[in-house]
């Protein structure tokens, strides 16, 4: 816990209406990585990020080896590249994990994938090419024979030295395969950022309980709780908190020296039943923005002491949109992310769009893979409240502000299988 985790110059900047470029670059700014770190075994060390960078100390692969289970023969100088026909008498046998001896000219030695290549041997050739004769005791191969053919040199992999992951980068299967395919054991991975979440309304209650007339069951909790396990956070959870400003207040100060990130979702308005606003403000300091884009307008983000808060909205669509394209960059960077922005692919739009709108729109679409680009299809109902489009949809379709197209414009897709992982 760094409890330095936001610079937000809330004391500069009341901005009332930003574009979501301004909330985005305003946001990330502020976020200041983390320094603590801690060591990992490989197995605890999926999507954790890495504090330095991993080098290796040894050649991978360590020596030439075989690419195919066949035979390596020394070939002498006149067998090279020439017609064929050649026999050679089999002198050793190589499985992986063994060494083999020095071969003499014209002799071979059985060999299985992976086992070092012996002294003087220049070839391997695969078993299915050559024929055995005489008992079993030679080879004969019917084609030209080159140098070299299926070794894996020395070094072909990795060289000793070279640096094999980078600091910031967030570990997947695969780099955790290479840091052991290396020999490293432990890795030096930034500590998990801790963030406190609790959740306004008092229309809400939990799943598994029964509605009263003019309740909901609370949505944004698990979505929340769900988006931040995808980020590895150590999550603090409140639950639903009663609307009102003492609650807020309790929650927030309950929170604060424990965590390096709170959230909360609803109540960012500035109605008469929404206290985010001021109980923040007693406690620290807060903006709050109102984003040209849809869904989800209103986003809050200050401190409470010296630990970040964001505030999402409460339609469960814009609290998962606004969490994906500002919390989650903004998370990262916290982490020691590198590369912490979220990736826009081109797709094209299967759809008009006839009204030029004030505000960006991240539409949920699902795409048809058929041609290239993609087409992007809209789902029937966009509203900030049908969180049916969130889980139709691969993804968010970005429609700048201002703008009207036909069917075929190329656009940004944000795809969700990569935001939510
Ligand atoms: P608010 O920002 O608090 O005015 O909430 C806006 C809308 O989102 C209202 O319709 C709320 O009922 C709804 N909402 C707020 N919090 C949640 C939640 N945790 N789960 C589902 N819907 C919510
Ligand atoms: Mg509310």
């Amino acid at each position: 816990m760094t409890n330095q985790s936001v610079d937000c110059g809330c004391d500069q900047i009341i901005q009332p209406l930003l574009s979501t470029n301004e909330a985005l670059e305003t946001l990330t700014k502020a976020a200041i990585s983390t320094n603590q770190v801690e060591m990992v075994k490989l197995d605890g060390a999926l999507n954790r990020i890495l504090a330095c960078d991993v080098r290796s100390s040894i050649n991978v692969p360590g020596f030439d080896n075989s690419a195919m289970d066949g035979y390596a023969i020394n070939l002498k100088e006149d067998q090279i590249n020439t017609p064929g026909g050649f026999a050679f008498e089999i002198v050793d046998r190589i499985p992986a994990g063994s060494t083999g001896n020095e071969l003499s000219p014209g002799c071979a030695a059985r060999i299985f994938t992976g086992a070092p290549i012996p002294k003087e041997a220049n070839t391997v050739i695969m078993q299915e090419e050559c024929e055995l004769i005489e008992n079993d005791t030679k080879i004969e191969i019917y084609r030209p024979i080159s140098l070299n053919e299926n070794i894996r040199p020395m070094g072909n992999d990795i060289a000793s030295g070279d640096i094999i992951l980078d600091k910031g980068h967030r570990l997947k299967p695969q780099d955790i395969a290479l840091a052991a395919s290396v020999g490293v054991e432990t890795l030096r991975v930034f500590q998990r950022i801790k963030v406190g979440v609790f959740f306004t309304g008092d229309e809400l209650v939990k799943p598994g309980c029964e509605l009263k007339p003019g309740q909901i069951y609370n949505s944004n909790r698990y979505a929340l709780v769900a988006m931040l396990n995808n980020l590895n956070c150590d999550i603090i959870n409140l639950n639903t908190i009663k609307d009102t400003l003492k609650d807020t207040t309790d929650a927030l100060a309950s929170l604060k020296d424990s965590c390096d990130l709170i959230m909360t979702t609803g109540g960012v308005s500035v109605g008469e039943e929404d206290h985010v606003k001021p109980a923040v403000e007693s406690l620290g300091e807060l903006n709050l923005w109102r984003i040209k884009m849809k869904p989800g307008k209103p986003l809050a983000f200050g401190k409470v002491g010296n630990t970040a808060f964001i505030g999402l909205p409460g339609n469960p669509v814009s609290a998962m949109v606004t969490f994906l394209l500002f919390a989650r960059p903004f998370i990262k960077k916290l982490q020691g992310c590198t590369h912490y922005l979220n990736t826009s692919y081109k797709v094209a739009a299967n759809f008009d769009w006839h009204r030029s709108k004030p505000r960006r729109e991240f539409v949920r679409v699902q795409l048809d893979q058929s041609s290239i680009p993609a087409k992007a299809n809209q789902y029937p109902k966009q509203g900030s409240e049908v969180l049916s489009s969130m889980a139709w949809a691969d993804g968010l379709a970005e429609i700048k502000e201002k703008t009207t197209f036909k069917q075929g414009e190329i656009i940004n897709f944000y795809p969700l299988n990569e935001m939510m992982s």
